[in-house]
């Protein structure tokens, strides 16, 4: 079961409703960017080579923000499912209560930080320390 008040869980709502609005803004502004800046050269008739290849680059390095951005809005969706599921603030691994300093850390944490460093070991195992 969760120990989140519903104070606590009302701010971390609006904590997740404001760090959405400003992803989809983000990811709105990363397009519009990727657009002018991808066919601006060759819109304009000056493109050669060179040119085209900046442009992909620009395009690439727009996309990975874009992506990452878009990743984050996914985690909040899941973490605003698991609001409307009552299952938000449960570690997904063990069923433990998450930490309220945690969430307010990291509201779209969906597990417990024992289980959290275990999961990220497992998945790089070169990088422990
Ligand atoms: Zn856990």
């Amino acid at each position: 079961m969760t120990t989140l008040t519903d104070t606590g869980r009302a701010h971390l709502t609006s904590t997740l409703d404001q760090r959405e609005q400003v992803l989809r803004d983000e990811i709105r502004a990363g397009l519009t960017r990727m657009r002018v800046e991808g066919y601006e050269d060759l819109l304009s008739g000056a493109s050669d080579a060179g040119d085209e290849s900046l442009a992909s680059l620009i395009t690439d390095i727009t996309n990975a923000e874009v992506v990452r951005d878009a990743t984050e809005l996914k985690d909040i969706f899941a973490a605003k499912a698991r609001l409307a599921a009552s299952t938000y603030g449960v570690c997904v691994d063990c069923d433990a209560p998450i930490p309220y300093a945690r969430l307010v850390a990291y509201p779209t944490a969906k597990r417990c930080l024992a289980c959290q460093q275990a999961h990220e070991e497992k998945r790089n195992p070169a990088r422990r320390s």
